[in-house]
């Protein structure tokens, strides 16, 4: 971690401190700045947790989760709290515009700035700094930095709790972007009290029957297979939207179901938003839709797993992903 000694002289002293994430807030997002509260707390500090907007529903059990504030629903108090604070966590992201409408508040702060974050290409903001790609989720990072404080046998069990949470959602329940010490983490935490098996039934067995309905349709109906590209794409207009009533979190996994069918190295979920062409890439192996999100789709997130928007409309911009599959990238996905 850069400037960590600096930082823990910081956290000697009470502090206001603002921990923040990134808008659309998902499972890493909450879990990592729930436990870094939980245990800031504990060490005297004021903390406030702000998300740019609201969470998913399924989230609701987390310890904590009724004291965060949604900026874009209590926004004057939100200001309020940044404009007091001494210090900012940014956590899950690395570019002040994953935050959306929290951007120019939180890039003109004034406040001592540490980012812990796992995503690709971060940028240059942060005084502090624990940023590691290899990381599964910024809820590890947080186990990580709770060891450099020396504060695992401090910390409360809330915060091992929260922190699994994301580990799970980042991971689709440990299958992917794991490590031993991943597991060596989740061994830990599990002889540290965390009912392991209660999480694991709160975040994967928590649908609405719509959602689980539009899960079905979107394979039944909204699915386009590429064969010869190993691709599949699933496409959800305005009308989809507002036939199943889709809110935040409902969209969640809907991407990862691609990638359970044999060969398949793309997947792209891509919906049709009210002022924009949302893009969701997951890939296996070394395909990189981090890099195709970054050139082509205004985003980014991680070589396996990233997200962008198009500015065309939703034909024109399936159109052009496929155009551009075909002509950049077909070798790459059938080798
Ligand atoms: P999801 O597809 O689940 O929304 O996002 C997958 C990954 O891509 C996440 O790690 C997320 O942070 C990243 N991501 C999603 N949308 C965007 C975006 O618009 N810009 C950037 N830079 N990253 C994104
Ligand atoms: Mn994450």
């Amino acid at each position: 971690m850069t400037n960590f000694e600096q930082l823990e002289i910081l956290l000697q002293e009470p502090k206001n401190i603002l921990i923040s994430s990134h808008a659309n807030p998902d499972g890493d997002a909450v879990g990592s700045s729930l436990a870094l509260a939980h245990y800031l707390f504990t060490l005297g500090h004021r903390v406030n947790v702000i998300m740019p907007t609201e969470m998913p529903d399924f989230l609701d059990f987390m310890p904590g989760i009724e004291k965060i504030w949604i900026y874009e629903k209590q926004t004057d108090l939100c200001n309020q709290i940044v404009e007091n604070t001494d210090l900012i966590f940014a956590l899950d992201y690395n570019n002040f515009n994953r935050t959306e409408i929290m951007e120019t508040v939180l890039a003109n702060s004034k406040a001592y700035k540490v980012m812990i974050d796992h995503h690709m290409a971060p940028s240059d903001f942060a005084n502090a700094m624990l940023w590691r790609t290899s990381a599964s989720s910024t809820c590890e990072l947080i186990y990580d930095f709770l060891s450099l404080m020396n504060a695992l046998d401090a910390a409360p069990i809330e915060t091992f709790e929260t922190m699994y949470v994301g580990i799970l959602t980042d991971t689709g329940g440990l299958q992917y972007a794991t490590s031993p010490a991943l597991f060596r983490l989740v061994a830990d935490i599990s002889e540290r009290g965390v009912n392991i098996n209660y999480i694991s039934d709160q975040v994967s067995n928590s649908y609405s029957y719509k959602r689980f309905r539009l899960m079905g349709y979107s394979i039944s109906d909204r699915l386009e297979l590429l064969e010869d590209i190993n691709t599949g794409i699933i496409v959800l207009d305005v009308e989809d939207h507002r036939h199943f009533n889709i809110q935040r979190g409902d969209l969640e996994g809907i991407v990862n179901l691609i990638l359970r069918i044999r060969d398949i190295r793309c997947a792209v979920l891509i919906t049709e938003r009210k002022d924009r062409v949302k893009l969701s890439f997951r890939s296996k192996g070394n395909f990189s839709v981090q890099e195709i999100c970054s050139k082509y789709f205004s985003g980014g997130g991680h070589l396996n797993a990233s997200g962008g928007q198009s500015r065309d409309n939703l034909p024109g911009t399936v159109d052009r992903l496929k155009e551009l599959l075909y002509t950049e990238y077909k070798a790459a996905l059938i080798s």
